[in-house]
């Protein structure tokens, strides 16, 4: 185990290797995303040389897990402000999946059941796809991507990361590309992470007491780079509020207990859908690819998931459709009727 400060001594050694590659930094909002944050602008104001800008990247799923949400994008609009006045070259750039591979699109236009740890299509497309394409551009560069990823998060981690040499540095394949990992907090234990949360002072504009209150009841992060194995969820991990492929949504039911009342009506809605995930009548009796198991959702039950989705905004006030979101559903739709009629489905 190593503690913070040898972190950032690996890190800056690190950067000064490697000025002129292109520095790419994966920040989910999560404890150990914002770890690697600290260390990484600590070891980058020693650093000399130094790259002569860092991207920052958030991956903004339509679905994130509301009060995380909340609290990324009102700290970049402080990171972004701090930065330009502290003279760092760090860029925030907020991804987002194209509009067919949104959540409510797969599930409400293709009919597609909520995910599962058997069926999880969503991570590929609404994380690792958007985040794939941003270094993909970057790669012919020379880059280098940052991530919060530890040795002790996972047994399934742990043994991807002893596969590819545990150390700092791995090596990573995404289709054509081939890029470098940094992994700086790979070493820290849980103590460690908090240490370096609570005690690195940069950036300033990270409130560590809201992110610990927040972070209360959850102990991972969705990924947003394919793993070599595809870690787990664990049980009390920030993600998407939408996530049935844990078992309990334990991380959104402690906030709720904490006071984040708000909370409840998505929780309701996702507990809802988990539950008509099963319904054999809500499904077709077959797969796209005609093999007789449970298929697509029905139109009907499409429908209803819909209207479900439509009382839930009106009672949060939130935007969870865009415009460009429900056109495209309705397209789905037509293209689906069809193959309804053909099987007496309607
Ligand atoms: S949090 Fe859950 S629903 Fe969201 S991408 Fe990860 S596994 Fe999928």
């Amino acid at each position: 185990m190593s503690d913070p400060l040898q972190a950032i001594a690996a890190t800056r050694t690190a950067l000064e290797d490697n000025a002129s590659a292109r520095w790419i930094i994966g920040f989910s909002g999560g404890k150990d995303s914002t770890a690697a944050l600290k260390i990484f602008t600590a070891a980058f104001q020693k650093a000399r040389p130094r790259p002569s800008f860092v991207d920052i990247v958030y991956c903004d799923t339509g679905v994130e897990n509301v009060v995380l949400d909340q609290y990324v994008r009102s700290l970049f609009r402080s990171l972004k402000k701090e930065f330009r006045e502290e003279g760092l070259p760090f860029r925030v750039n907020i991804l987002t999946a194209p509009v067919s591979d949104r959540f409510f699109v797969k599930v409400i236009g293709r009919g597609y059941p909520p995910p599962t740890n058997s069926f999880r299509w969503c991570t590929k497309n609404l994380r690792i796809k958007p985040v794939a394409k941003f270094i993909g551009k970057a790669a012919a560069e020379d880059a280098i991507v940052v991530l919060g990823m530890r040795r002790s998060e996972s047994a399934q981690r742990d043994r991807s990361i002893k596969k590819s040499g545990g150390s700092m540095w791995q090596l990573q394949r995404e289709g054509k590309h081939a890029y470098r990992l940094f992994l700086p907090i790979i070493d820290l234990d849980l103590g460690n992470v908090w240490d370096a949360v609570f005690m690195l002072g940069r950036p300033i504009s990270i409130d560590h007491r809201k992110l610990e209150a927040i972070y209360r009841g959850a102990s991972g992060e969705c990924p947003m780079i394919k793993a070599p194995d595809a870690p787990p969820c664990a049980s009390g991990r920030f993600g998407c509020w939408t996530c049935t492929v844990v078992r309990r949504d334990r991380s959104a039911e402690a906030l709720i207990e904490a006071g984040e009342t708000s909370l409840k009506p998505y929780l309701d809605f996702r507990n809802w859908l988990a539950e008509v995930r099963n319904k054999p009548d809500w499904r077709w009796p077959f797969r796209r690819n005609g093999v007789l198991r449970p298929g697509p959702f029905t139109l009907n039950a499409r429908n209803r998931i819909l209207g479900e989705l439509t009382l839930l905004e009106a009672k949060t006030g939130g935007r969870l459709l865009g415009a460009l979101e429900r056109k495209e559903i309705f397209r789905l739709w037509d293209l689906d009727v069809p193959i309804e009629r053909e099987n007496g489905l309607r």
